[in-house]
């Protein structure tokens, strides 16, 4: 049985499983969300359900103390905040950041492939994917396509065919009798176009296809105005609960919807009136680097607090910086949970397990940018929880990953404590989080924005 938060208690039955409300809208959002403008899509919903407005990079803002509102860059990053009691250069920002890209298979500008028999879709890799989870699944087609409108700029739709459409086949291991042995060798290239129709199919031209599911989703138009796309493939197989006691839940992009999702509902939650104001930054392209204009190597954040500083009345000129020195950041991404069959891949005192609650991730040469002050508030927090966090260190012989903490610390100067829920099989298309994890999770960040 799922320990309730009193928050979120209550209970809701699907056919095979007992899971809180929590859960169960986790579960709707990272489904909800197959590419990072899904995912902004879903955040916004959430957003404006609990009073928030969108206001647009290109206007004047005016904003009063309470004001909830957010702001989204590029269709895929998006920062929303809770206009503080004080202005911020007195009582500063309190920041949850976290990502909304994960690895993924996406699809060429010129992609059609004839191949053998077979029409294939030509597809690139999107950051460090785990290619051998890819192979028969059942793939569809999700993002964002560019309508011509004569103007300068293009009309942008989301578009997601929600069925199986396309499959990456196995070789079969009569043709491949190594492959248990020496492992599964992908070429980028050659191996990953998947199927999606026979040859002689009779199937439109990639552009009348997209065009035909825009026509089925109410917004059709002509085949040739569609001039450009983002697509990502995503396994249509829905997010689910498992375990003898429902205590695991398996999903795609788990890394970081669970995050972004928590985060979200912190803030949707928080509860006025607070003297800071609390804000959260959700960045696309982390999982390639953060290079981009919406990414967190970006002036994203930067600016958006700039301008809620000066709006709220820290606009001195040395407003800001007072303000950035009164401020913390919790940089929230998954943490590797300790495998089972591969222990030895972990540093013997520092192995996170599959629901025992958050995981503060510390590395000396920054790739995390946790420092010993900055770990000690988020314990506090925990305590506040009544939660006690574990803590992840990579092997001293491994290379470690990063986020998007030490990237936004360097450009704000923000005091920064990288954590995150445990998960197992990271980058895979299916990967595994805990029930009570999402929970516990989600106490801390209320109790910080609280
Ligand atoms: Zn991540």
């Amino acid at each position: 049985m799922l320990a309730c938060v009193s928050k979120y208690n209550g209970t809701c039955h699907t056919s095979h499983t007992r899971m809180t409300d929590l859960v169960a809208a986790l579960l709707r959002y990272v489904d909800g969300s197959p590419t990072p403008y899904h995912a902004v899509r879903e955040t916004k919903r959430l957003l404006e359900d609990a009073g928030f407005v969108e206001l647009r990079e290109e206007d004047r803002w005016t904003l009063k103390p309470s004001d909830r509102a957010f702001v989204v860059r590029g269709g895929t990053s998006i920062a929303a905040f809770i206009c503080g009691q004080a202005a911020p250069h007195d009582a500063g920002f309190l920041l949850v950041g976290a990502h909304t890209d994960s690895p993924s298979l996406r699809v060429k500008p010129k992609p059609e492939l004839l191949r053998s028999g077979y029409r294939q879709l030509s597809v690139d890799v999107y950051g460090g994917v785990l290619l051998s989870t890819w192979f028969d699944r059942d793939l569809s087609l999700a993002g964002r396509i560019v309508v011509d409108t004569d103007g300068e700029h293009g009309e942008p739709h989301l578009i997601d065919f929600e069925r199986p459409l396309l499959r990456i086949p196995n070789l079969a291991i009569h043709l491949n009798r190594g492959v248990n042995s020496d492992g599964l060798v992908v070429n980028a290239q050659t191996h990953l176009p998947p199927i999606l129709a026979l040859a002689h199919s009779e199937l439109p031209d990639f552009q009348s296809m997209l065009a035909a599911e825009l026509e089925r989703t109410g917004s059709g138009c002509d085949p040739e105005r569609i001039v450009a796309w983002d697509l990502a493939l995503y396994d249509v197989q829905r997010a689910s609960i498992s375990g003898y006691a429902d205590e695991f839940i398996q999903s795609a992009r788990l890394d970081n919807l669970a995050s972004c999702f928590a985060a979200v509902e912190a803030l949707a939650n928080a509860e006025d009136p607070c003297d800071a104001t609390r804000a959260i930054v959700l960045y696309d392209h982390e999982e390639v680097g953060s290079r981009s204009a919406q990414g967190a190597q970006s002036l994203f954040l930067r600016q958006v607090l700039e301008r809620v500083a000066y709006a709220s009345g820290s606009g001195a000129h040395d407003g800001f910086a007072r303000a950035m020195a009164r401020s913390f950041l919790i940089s929230a991404d998954m943490a590797h949970a300790v495998h089972p069959s591969y222990a030895d891949k972990h540093e013997p005192s520092h192995q996170p397990v599959l629901g025992g609650g958050p995981v503060i991730k510390t590395n000396v040469n920054q790739s995390y940018a946790t420092d010993g002050a900055s770990a000690a508030r988020f314990m506090q927090l925990c305590r506040s929880a009544d939660l006690t966090p574990q803590h992840y260190v990579v092997r001293g012989d491994q290379p470690c990953g990063s986020t998007v903490g030490p990237l936004t610390a360097a450009e704000l100067g923000l005091r920064t404590v990288d954590v995150g829920s445990p998960l197992l099989s990271m980058h895979s298309i299916r990967e595994m989080i805990s029930t009570a994890d999402v929970e516990s999770f989600q106490r801390v960040l209320d109790a910080f924005f609280d």
